[in-house]
Parts: C-alpha cells; structure tokens; sequence
C-alpha cells in the first residue's frame, strides 16, 4: 500500500553516516532537513552530496530542505555551563554581560530591553524556565522567576504574547540562502516570518542566488496565527509548517492543536503545503517505541491533511533514527485509511480562472466518476499534481516529470507520487504508451484497470496543461 502523507527527517550527528541515510530513504523518507541551526556550512554542503547520492542508489525521489534558523534569540553562556533557578529570585537578563552565574545571564540581541516592559513574561528553554519582567534599567531587563529549574548555554528566548521586533531574516539567514541556493535545496523554511514581506524578500533573495526553492513559511510567532496575517503569508510562500515548539510557547500549549488543524486547512484551501512539526515521537529520541500519545499525534496530523509529518531531534539526535521513520510511516498509512475518498461538498463553487487549474479538477471529477485506478499528471512544474493533491481523491496520483526539480518537489505533496521520465517527446502516441508502461512498471495499474491522464498540448511546455485522457491499461500494449 502507498502512503500518502509524506515524511520529513531532520539530519544531525545521528544521521550523518550514509548508510543510515540510505536506511532512512527505504525506511520512508521523503524530505530531509537540514537544520541551519546547528551545524557549519560545510556538513550541511556534504549532507546535501550524501543525500543526492543515497536517492540515487535507492532509486526515490527525495527533497532537501533547507531550514533558516531566524532571529532565534538565545541567552549566553554561563562559567559553568549551567545554573539552578529559584522560583521568586530575581535574575538579570543583559547583553552586555560576557559570562552568566545564578544572578545573570548574556543575550544575543541587545534589543530585547526595548521590546518589555513591566508585567512581560519571557519563556526560556521552550517555556521551561518562566521569568516576569519586573523593570528594564538601561539595558538591562530585570525579572522575578515564576517557573525555575536548570538553565543551560544558549537557551532559546520567547515572549508569550509575541511581539519581538527582531526581523526575520538575519545576517546568518542571508549568507546561508545562498548556501542553500548553491546545494539545489528543493526548499527554504524561514524561521519566525510576520508578514507577507518576510517571506517575498527571502524569495528574492534565493532567486537572486540562482536557487530554484519552494518557500516554506514556518509559523511560530503569535502574530503570525490572526487570520489575515496568515491568509497574506499563505499566498506569499508555497507552504507553511505548523512549528509547535516556538508556537507553543508564544500562544501557549493548549491552543496549538486547534491552531494546526485550522492552518492546514486553510492552507489547502490556498492550494499550499503544510509540514507538521516538532515532538512528533518525541519519546523515540530515546526509545524503540513510540508513546500511544504520539501515535495518535501523528494519527491526527494526517487527519488533519497535512501533507508531511515532521522528525526533529528524533532522527538528528536520537538512538533510533531509521526506527522512528518505521514507527511514523506505518502510523500514517493506518490513520489513511480513515480518509475521505468523496470529493468535498464544495467542489463546484470553486471558483477557477485558469485551464491547467480547470482540468485538474477535472481530472478529480473523472477519476471519482469512473473510479479510475490512478491519476497521472503529466508535469512540467507540478502544479497540476498539486490542485489535485489538495482535494480528497480515492485514487492515486502520479506526477510524471522529465524536470528533476519537479520531481522532488512532488516528493512532499500529499498523495502524490512522483516519477522521472527521460523527456516529454512530442508524439502523443509514443508518450501515452510510455505512461501507460512506466505506471505498470510501478505496479502502480494493471491491464483493464482506468486511468485519468492530464496532458499539456503542444507537450512538453510547462504550466500549459489543457487536455484530459481516460485510458483503459492494455489498449495500447503491443
Ligand atoms: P525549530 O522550528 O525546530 O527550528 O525551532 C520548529 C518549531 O519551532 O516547532
Ligand atoms: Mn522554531
């Protein structure tokens, strides 16, 4: 059984050998993240090689994406790498302190004075540690601890509430857009975006490295969640992630999984992807099995429809990486199997200008109909394979490509399955044929069985897809 929702794995120290990676693409991957977070320039240059290279000899597509880490704010270090805080002691925040103890501690950026006031409360450590602002003296922010505990090194910062000033690209996002132009990443994630313009400036800035990337928009501030804020970043980027780690501390746990079912529907409403992320199997980080908490996580994501399911510090730092993308693929193809196969109520008022976009939908329409056994999109830039992707159909779609990039973009589409053939020959005869061998090479038909074809005529000119074909398998077979 294919499975529909994609899998997207975070590389680190636990998965640099390319054996494992190798293990991880038969194991399911789809999409591999390279967290800019962590990590230099130059392994993220040799993960890309060793990854290209892994897909290659597993013979699957697989995507690269290049994640941003954003004006993540950190606290700095301390003498001892560590301190225990008291609940109700006071503790300074101040950039300009170079070595921290239990009364105070650097930061990473000196603005922070300017974005608190009194009665502020700053999360550290994904809200692990809770400080209230009590008054700003100079630049320093002085706080009473509400919630104590240990804090280490470079702990991330977060406001509850949101509302930091710091923009989204920063000067390490600018040198690595170009690192992720130069290794083809398939995608850039932008950390902590606010705006439409966040996300068109980091897009101009990748085309003008010569990159080709799909913009992942990562929603994790709580201004990013109002309804507008959101429907202009959505129309801005080609997908979003529902980042529950920064999220969570911004607008509180609780309201996360509303939050992300809504996202994601509202993203594919907007034709966009969406990837669900962070402590998806947490508990694997250590463990050969995942909790019946994380199953049903997982379970729900993929009933949410988002097209990807996200590994994190599972796979990048964790004991059993190629078991995790097991666990986590075979939760997917169960909770598939309570997906809607009807066409959504609103099919026919959507409202659709364009022929390519008309076509696909009819291609949904056909292949329900005729309960086809497959939908084959013939695609320059995958778009097609796309709009079909966001409606609910029983049938599979494959979206055959001569681009390389297409064919790994698809690779995070829900539902999509995508195939690289050698070039879209201008014989309509010769080209049928060849779709109709290459679907029964992938098992993916059997003779008699129908299939709905998107076409684009004259062939082989990207966004011209304007003909529909229902083939009966077997028909053409010399
Ligand atoms: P991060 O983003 O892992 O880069 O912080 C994801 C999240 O915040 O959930
Ligand atoms: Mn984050």
């Amino acid at each position: 059984m294919l499975r529909k929702t994609k899998i997207v794995a975070t590389l680190g120290p636990a998965s640099s050998d390319p054996e494992v990676i190798e293990r991880m693409i038969r194991a399911g991957v789809d999409v591999f993240r390279l967290n800019f977070s962590h990590g230099t320039a130059e392994e993220h240059i040799e993960r890309s090689r060793i990854v290209r290279a892994a897909s290659e000899r597993v013979g699957r597509p697989v995507a690269i994406l290049a994640d941003l880490q954003g004006p993540k704010i950190r606290i700095g270090r301390f003498a001892d790498g560590k301190v225990e805080l008291e609940r109700h002691q006071r503790f300074i925040l101040d950039a300009a302190c170079e070595v921290g103890d239990n009364t105070r501690v650097g930061l990473d950026y000196p603005e922070l004075p300017r974005d608190v006031s009194p009665g502020t409360i700053l999360l550290l450590d994904d809200g692990r540690i809770v400080l209230d602002v009590v008054e700003v003296v100079g630049d320093e922010i002085h706080t009473r601890v509400t919630l104590g505990g240990e804090l280490s090194n470079n702990k991330g910062i977060n406001r509850r509430g949101g509302g930091l000033s710091a923009p989204a690209l920063t000067a390490k996002d600018l040198e690595d857009v170009q690192i992720a132009a130069r290794m083809g990443a398939d995608f850039v994630a932008v950390s902590f975006p606010r705006s439409a313009e966040d996300m068109q400036r980091a897009r101009q800035l990748m085309l003008d490295a010569g990159g080709h990337a799909l913009m992942i928009a990562k929603i994790e501030r709580a201004e990013a969640t109002q309804e507008r804020v959101l429907v202009q970043i959505l129309k801005a980027s080609d997908g979003i992630m529902v980042a529950r780690g920064d999220l969570a501390v911004e607008v509180g746990d609780a309201a996360v999984p509303a939050l992300q079912k809504w996202m994601i529907g509202l993203a594919r409403k907007y034709n966009k992807l969406t990837i669900t992320a962070t402590q998806m199997m947490e508990s694997m980080i250590s463990s050969p099995l995942p909790t019946r908490a994380e199953v049903s996580d997982v379970a729900n994501a993929v009933l949410d429809g988002t097209d990807a399911v996200m590994l994190s510090a599972e796979t990048a730092a964790g004991r059993y990486p190629v078991e995790t993308v097991e666990a986590m693929s075979r939760i997917c193809k169960e909770a598939e199997k309570f997906d809607p196969t009807t066409l959504d109520q609103d099919f026919l008022s959507l409202e659709l200008e364009r022929v390519d976009q008309s076509i696909a939908m009819a291609a949904l329409v056909t292949a329900h109909q005729l309960r086809a056994k497959a939908i084959a999109a013939l695609t320059q830039s995958g778009s097609t394979a796309l709009w079909v992707s966001r409606f609910h159909t029983h049938a599979p779609i494959y979206a055959l490509t001569s681009e390389t990039t297409t064919v790994r973009r698809a690779a995070l589409f829900r539902g999509v399955q995508p195939i690289a053939i050698a070039s879209i020959t201008d014989d309509r005869e010769r080209l049928l044929k060849e779709v109709e061998r290459i679907l029964l090479l992938h098992g993916a038909v059997e003779p008699g069985d129908l299939v709905v074809t998107t076409v684009g005529e004259p062939l082989g000119q990207s966004g011209g897809t304007n003909s529909l074909k229902v083939m009966e398998i077997g028909q053409r077979v010399d």
